[in-house]
């Protein structure tokens, strides 16, 4: 008989939120895993749609501006 099971070895597995370097496990304690909490995963994902979203409206911005003006 075995005395460890996978789930032990799965709770006991650490991680690093990718936003705040906070520990945190992989568990049912952090359902947002690999982040720390769902604000953290929001943050991650709103600086890659931010970030793209600006590029996006500069040049919409440009365009609509030049329609306009010709
Ligand atoms: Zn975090």
């Amino acid at each position: 008989m075995q005395n460890t099971t996978p789930d032990s070895n799965l709770n006991s597995l650490e991680l690093t939120c990718p936003s705040c370097k906070k520990t945190v496990l992989w568990n049912d304690n952090f359902p947002h895993r690999p982040f720390c909490s769902d604000r953290c995963r929001l943050i991650d994902l709103g600086e890659w749609a931010s970030e793209s979203h600006r590029i996006a409206g500069d040049n919409l911005d440009i365009n609509s501006e030049d329609e306009h003006q010709s």
